[in-house]
């Protein structure tokens, strides 16, 4: 009989699997395309290095009341590394044994390294958001104006890492404000002299920095008929757009930056890094090695989703 794929938390509890295995949690988890980058990269440095021959990545579908049990579960039968997607990463901050030092300002965590204690947390997002604004678009957070779209578990990860970056400026926009407050709240601390503001995506003030690098954080792009996060006429000239979200490759958003001959890139080489510097997490290989082969099974992934060869 061949196991379901999405896993549950009922193979779970009968887990039998005697080799290394990885897991990622999420609800829902069907469209996940971590399990063809991770099991590309391990078959790979598995050609390499004897070690890797029995490592193997799986996916579960984990509803969020059940996240505490699988965790629990996971670590008894001796997984070795766990990646956390919608909706945990902020769940599993407040259950696991141990924070990485990089996580805590997030308040998230999205990979998790096994110990004998428990598990211990890292947050791999905001390398790979900084490394595919590098690759796709040969741009740096380093003293560059930042308009940051979104309040939820992505857009802290993002302004976190804008802030240790030392980005010039930071202007953040959200649907709700007191979302927005929020998280404006909770990065006061960890701004050292940045101007961090927040304003209404609707009616974008006229003072926001030309030359700035539009992140889009929200989901407004999932779904054709979502409407666009803000409207890009309504800013000054921005250097470039980039859009987290990776499936639909082309979002509105991205479609009004292409309008308006901006540079933009999606949300897949910002998965292919963080998924690559949670590999380097498990293993100890540098995420440089595994990034090129995770990327090709990324786009064909995609590509066999839509249909496209
Ligand atoms: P959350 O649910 O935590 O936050 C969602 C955010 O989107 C909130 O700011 C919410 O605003 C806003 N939003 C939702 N719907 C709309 C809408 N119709 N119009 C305007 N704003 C809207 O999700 P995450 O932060 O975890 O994820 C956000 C996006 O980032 C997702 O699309 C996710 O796929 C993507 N992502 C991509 C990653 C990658 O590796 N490429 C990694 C992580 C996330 P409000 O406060 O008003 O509800």
């Amino acid at each position: 009989m061949t196991a379901p794929d999405p896993l549950t938390l009922r193979e779970l509890t009968d887990w039998s699997y005697a080799g290394s295995a990885l897991a990622v949690l999420g609800h829902p988890i069907k469209h996940s395309i971590s399990p063809a980058m991770h099991n590309a990269a391990l078959a790979d440095l598995a050609r390499e290095n004897a070690r890797f021959a029995d490592w193997r990545y799986f996916r579960f579908e984990v509803h969020p009341d059940d996240l505490p049990r699988a965790l629990e579960l996971l670590h008894t039968k001796q997984f070795h590394g766990v990646n956390l997607t919608v909706p945990h990463k902020m769940l599993a901050f407040d259950v696991i044994a141990e924070i990485d030092a990089g996580a805590r300002p997030v308040g998230a965590v999205n990979t998790l390294l096994r110990t004998d204690q428990g598990w211990r947390g890292f947050n791999t997002d905001g390398y790979g958001l900084a490394s595919a604004l590098k690759e796709n678009l040969g741009l740096a957070l380093t003293d560059r104006p930042i308009i940051l779209l979104g309040a939820g578990g992505a857009a802290r990860g993002a302004a976190v890492e804008c802030l240790q970056q030392g980005c010039r400026s930071l202007a953040i926009a959200n649907r709700t404000p007191a979302n927005l407050q929020s998280l404006l709240l909770a990065l006061a601390p960890l701004a050292h002299g940045i101007d961090v503001r927040g304003f209404d995506p609707s009616a974008p003030p006229p003072d926001l920095p030309a030359s700035s690098l539009v992140i889009n954080a929200t989901s407004a792009g999932l779904r054709e008929t979502d409407p666009l996060p803000v409207d890009l006429r309504r800013l000054p000239q921005p250097a470039a757009v980039f859009d987290m979200i990776y499936n639909p490759a082309t979002t509105p958003l991205l479609r009004a930056a292409a309008a308006q001959r901006l540079p933009y890139a999606n949300g897949l080489a910002m998965l292919v890094h963080q998924g690559a510097k949670a590999l380097e997490i498990w293993t100890g290989i540098p995420a440089p090695r595994t990034a090129p082969l995770m990327t090709a099974a990324a786009h064909a992934a995609m590509a066999s989703r839509t249909g496209h060869s």
